[in-house]
Parts: C-alpha cells; structure tokens; sequence
C-alpha cells in the first residue's frame, strides 16, 4: 500500500497553493461584495494548466488525473469556495459529458475552449420543480429538422449568468422517466435562451448562480452530447460520481481553512488570564477536527485514486460526499464556537466559511439522496 502523492502531484499541489495564495486570495474580498465571479480567472487559470488539471494536455488540460483534480479543488477552496463554485463546475459537470461522450466537432468547439478558459461552461440539470427527483423534469427537446427546439427553466445553476454555454438536461421522450433523457449544449446569443435571474444566496457569493429560461429555443442536432436519444441518463450519472469525489476535496478544504483559522484565534484570544486554546474543551476540539480533516482527505484522496484505476466507485464516491458534507457541518458550528461573538461578526473570515459550507450538503446530490443510494449498493 502507497499513500503518498505521486511526485507530479506534490509540485502540483505547491504550484496551484502558490497561484491561489498569490493571485486569487487577493480577489476575494471584492468578489465576495460585488457577487461578481473574477472571470479574469477562467483564462488565467486555462493558460497555466490549473483550470482543468485533469484533462490531457493535448486538449490543453494539465495532464493529470482526479486526484490532481481533487487537489486543484482543496486548494481553491481554502482560499475561497464561492471563487472555487465556478471553476468546479467548468472543470467537471459543464465539460466532462464533452469529453466523455462529446463529438470531435463539440470537443473542438467547447470542450478545448473551455478548458484553455476562452469560454464559461454551465450545467443545467434542476428545474423549480424538479431537484432530487431529477427524473420529474419538465425541459423537453422536440425534435424540428435538423434541429431540436428547446422549452423548460432550469434553476440554481452555477455560472449560469456568466456563460458561453449550458450544457442543459431535457427529455427527447418523455414517455420514458428518467430514460428518454439527452444533453444539450446550447450557447449564450442562440434566440429563445435566457438568463432570467441572478440568485441571491446565503454563501458562495463570489459563484454567480442564476436561473436560465429555454423558450422555442431552437438547437442544432449536432450540440446533442451522444449519438443516439436516450443517452443523457448514463452520461448524467456518470459525470455525478465523478463530482461527488471531488466534494470531498471541497469539504475538505473548507474543513482546513476554519482549522487553521481557528487554531490561530484560540491562540490569540485571551480569556480568565490565558488563551482559550489551553482549555481543554477547545483542545478537545481542535484535536477532533484535525482527525475528521485527517479522514475526509485520506478517504477523498483514495477513492480518487481507484476512479483513476477505472473501477465502479458509485457507492464509494456517495460515502465520500455524504462523510465529507456531514462532518463538515460539525466543524463549522465548532469553529464558529471557539470564536464566541467575533465569530459571528462579517468582518471575521470565518462566517464566510460557515455560511459556504453550509452548501455541501445539499447539491450535487443532498446527504439524503446519498444516503439513498448507498442503501440501495449496499442491498437495501
Ligand atoms: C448554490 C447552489 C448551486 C447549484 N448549482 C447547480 C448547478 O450548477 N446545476 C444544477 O443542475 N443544479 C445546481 N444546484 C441544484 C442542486 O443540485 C439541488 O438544489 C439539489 O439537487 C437538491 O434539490 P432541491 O434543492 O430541489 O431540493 P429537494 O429535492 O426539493 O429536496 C428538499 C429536501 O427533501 C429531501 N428529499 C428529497 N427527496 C427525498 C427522498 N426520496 N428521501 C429522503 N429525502 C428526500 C432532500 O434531501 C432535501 O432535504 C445548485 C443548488 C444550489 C443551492
């Protein structure tokens, strides 16, 4: 058994912590105020190989593999979740059916782009209606020609009122749930596609989240993802497991951020004559936390590597994101204890890790949904 990083990826790790520290942290503050996302970034990030770590490097991606995008992720996320929102998504949900199951022509004209930053992706698959029970989604794609016409809403979608394109989930049979399902890719400026809102949320500020309207929206049958109707359920889900993995980097990064946020306050805050971090009660703390963000890496990091090895890590990648999330929230509400008031205060930073975190256990699959599907592997 080896649980060290590969050699690749330990420069990797200092290379983007370096690029992080140096030219995002300094974003953040504004990004976070505004609610605008630091598009500079896409590019930035896209010409140095940071954007999409682990696609090949002759699409223009880093050459590496899912832990190199779990790494890209935690160390994003220690600086800012919000800021991290948007580029996990390009570099996962709004580019992998693309590169999976896309056309040489659709890889040519989104996926390169969007992996060298030229171009913002977004993933449209919950509805108003429609968010655990992705089956029950109302978008249809009829098709008209040589094209397809569009009509749904989606909602909460990450990027969605900065994108170029949407990768958006409808039903080409809607006589068949959860099957008669296909994606397609539909580009800002095609007539009928609208960004009606820009959401206002609870954390992840600095992610532009909106609600995106498909209306007699016309799509050229060749931005279907696939060959054949039907095939957007196997594409959905294998692009979902993929993302629960990387939750874990998520968790764990933000896990590390109030960690060492905390330890440093604790250190500093003097109460009854001596800092709060001599009392037992905050040791007792801090030393679970250490331990969870000790486990959560440590499981995150391995069930990357067996996806790297090719093998079926659906139950797995559900108990990385259900652990991941869940812990999270115990560390969240004792970091912001150990702070007392000033933690509750904006202008301490860690509210804004306990207001992101809060996210985690709700998209890309609630603790719930995961749960559900680890019964069901497991035989329930
Ligand atoms: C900030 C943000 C960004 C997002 N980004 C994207 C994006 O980029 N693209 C995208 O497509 N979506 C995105 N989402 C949507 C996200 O994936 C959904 O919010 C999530 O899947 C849950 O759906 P819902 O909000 O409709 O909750 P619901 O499905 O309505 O669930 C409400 C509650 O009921 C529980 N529940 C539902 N069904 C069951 C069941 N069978 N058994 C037990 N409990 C159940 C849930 O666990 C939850 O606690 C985003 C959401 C947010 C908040």
């Amino acid at each position: 058994m080896d649980f060290e990083l590969s050699e690749e990826n330990r420069i990797f790790r200092e290379a983007i912590r370096n690029f992080a520290t140096k030219e995002i942290a300094p974003l953040v503050d504004e990004s976070e105020e505004t609610g605008n996302f630091p598009t500079q970034l896409f590019r930035m990030m896209g010409e140095q190989g940071f954007l999409c770590p682990r696609y090949p490097l002759e699409l223009g991606g880093g050459g590496g593999d899912k832990i190199t995008d779990c790494i890209m992720v935690e160390e994003l996320t220690r600086i800012s979740a919000g800021i991290c929102s948007g580029i996990l998504v390009q570099s996962g949900l709004a580019t992998q059916p693309i590169y999976k199951y896309g056309s040489e022509e659709q890889k040519k004209r989104f996926l390169v782009p969007a992996i060298r930053g030229e171009k913002i992706g977004a993933f449209g698959l919950t509805e108003p209606d429609s968010g655990s029970d992705a089956a029950s989604i109302k978008t249809r794609a009829v098709k008209d020609g040589d094209g397809y016409i569009l009509n749904g809403t989606k909602i909460f979608i990450t990027n969605g009122p900065i994108c170029d394109y949407v990768v958006a989930v409808a039903y080409t049979d809607p006589s068949k749930r959860g099957v008669g399902i296909n994606l397609f890719i539909v580009e800002k400026g095609t007539p009928g596609f609208s960004v009606a809102r820009k959401l206002h949320k609870v954390g992840n500020w600095a992610a532009e989240t909106g609600e995106l309207i498909f209306e007699d929206c016309r799509v050229p049958a060749e931005n279907m993802i696939g060959e054949r109707e039907g095939g957007g359920f196997e594409q959905i889900a294998d692009t979902l497991i993929s993302g629960r993995i990387t939750y874990g980097a998520r968790c764990t990064g933000t896990a590390q951020a109030a960690y060492e946020l905390t330890m440093k306050y604790a250190a500093e805050r003097i109460q009854f004559g001596q800092p709060i971090i001599k009392y037992q009660n905050t040791k007792f703390k801090l030393a679970e936390i250490a331990t969870n963000i000790e486990i959560m890496r440590t499981f995150t990091y391995r069930i990357a590597w067996e996806y790297d090895q090719g093998r079926n890590v659906r139950k797995e990648a559900a108990m990385v994101k259900l652990f991941s999330a869940e812990t999270l929230q115990k560390i969240l509400s004792d970091t912001m204890q150990i702070h007392g008031g000033y933690g509750y205060m904006m202008e301490y930073p860690i509210q804004r890790f306990w207001r992101d975190g809060r996210l985690f256990t709700i998209t890309e699959g609630t603790s719930e949904i995961q749960r559900l599907v680890i019964a069901k592997e497991i035989g329930c």
